[in-house]
């Protein structure tokens, strides 16, 4: 066992297993944000003149075509605020689109509405069929797996490759964020989505349905056959421009009449239910500690703040036995069933079938060909 240590300048700390120090007891989160992202992060005239340049060939190129790009949209801050931008600022004419997996809260289903509302948009909903939804759902609990939130961080991805490529989109933005997001989940916690080799593993253990109608995208359709062959871009507006999320947030407020959600991610309830509680409980590791230590480092809140929040913990008995409850019940289980899955050993992915090496190896390339600045590990 390792003894404690949290980085001196942000709140990650040892519940990220592989996190190194250096000697004045800073961690690699920092200096890799310092040494590799910052330097390459322009948000002044530079960024504005390069996001000028993107946004007039993504005109150019969508000339004659029912829309120039396309945007997922889950309620969230960022991706709400972009959808403002992308239309009232750069005047494209996205596709956009929600993944309904079954969870959504009622505030995240409001806050889409008053923003494809007020901007007079069509929203393209894929619903994915429920009863496959709760059987992979399932399966990942059964798995013991830290990732249970897979089953919908896949749908969305593969949803939005299958829309670009079926209404020949060559742009897709993207709310992701230096800003917000500069300290990356450590992939212990946060495994690839995409890794076909696992996701076909856990199914055929432990799905009892066959999965017909939910999507699937492998990594090498959408990052070679998608990307290099049909030329689709990927473009995250957000890290061209000075982007405060508090700022943003009232902002949206203000002027649409958006609510704010009381932790990142909570915009679904599931997802709340994996961050909020079994994360934490099951694999102690708390996300807080990745978004809270992105603030620090772009200067968004101070490390004593964070602190004090972190010594609160995200749900309270009540919310909790309530959670478990609501989880259970819409997934067809017992709260007993579902307390067994909490209480089985802990799993990671290199208990099953993976292509991890395939997804190091691209990571690798990406980080050559200076595509990917900050380290994934
Ligand atoms: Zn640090």
């Amino acid at each position: 066992m390792r003894d404690y240590q949290i980085c001196t300048n942000c709140v990650m700390d040892i519940s990220d297993t592989k996190i190194v120090f250096d000697e004045k007891g800073v961690c690699d989160h920092c200096n890799d944000f310092h040494e590799n992202v910052k330097p390459n992060w322009h948000t002044d005239e530079t960024g504005k003149k390069q996001l000028a340049t993107i946004v007039n060939k993504i005109k150019e190129d969508g000339k004659g075509r029912d829309f120039d790009c396309i945007m997922g949209m889950s309620g969230g801050a960022d991706s709400s605020y972009m959808l403002h931008l992308v239309v009232k600022e750069f005047g494209l004419r996205p596709l956009v689109f929600h993944v309904d997996g079954g969870w959504n809260s009622e505030l995240a289903v409001k806050n889409i509405e008053v923003m494809v509302d007020a901007l007079g948009l069509d929203l393209y909903t894929e619903v994915i069929n429920w009863e496959e939804m709760k059987d992979f759902q399932l399966a990942l609990f059964k798995s013991g797996l830290p990732g249970i939130d897979l089953a919908q961080d896949h749908a969305f991805v593969a949803t939005l490759y299958n829309f670009a490529d079926k209404y020949k989109i060559g742009y897709i933005l993207n709310g992701g964020n230096i800003s917000t997001e500069c300290v990356r989940n450590p992939l212990e916690f946060f495994y690839y989505g995409t890794d076909m080799a696992l996701i076909n593993d856990i199914i055929s253990r432990y799905c009892t349905t066959k999965m017909e109608q939910y999507p699937f995208s492998s990594i090498f359709r959408h990052k070679f056959y998608l990307h290099y062959i049909k030329k689709i871009q990927m473009v995250k507006p957000l890290n061209y421009m000075p982007y405060i999320k508090a700022d943003a947030m009232n902002f949206l407020k203000e002027t649409y009449g958006w609510q704010p959600y009381p932790q990142k991610h909570f915009e679904s309830r599931f997802t709340r239910f994996f961050e909020g509680y079994w994360l934490p409980q099951k694999f102690g590791f708390d996300t807080r500690r990745v978004q809270y230590s992105s603030l620090i480092l772009t200067n968004q809140m101070s490390r004593e703040e964070a602190i004090e929040k972190l010594k609160i913990p995200v749900m309270d008995e009540n919310t909790i036995r309530n959670e478990f409850e609501y989880i259970a019940t819409k997934l067809g289980i017992t709260v007993d069933e579902l307390k067994g899955y909490f209480d089985a050993p802990n799993k990671s992915h290199k208990d099953y079938k993976n292509q991890e090496w395939m997804f190091n190896l691209g990571a690798k390339v990406m980080r050559l060909l200076g595509r990917e600045k900050s380290i994934k590990r």
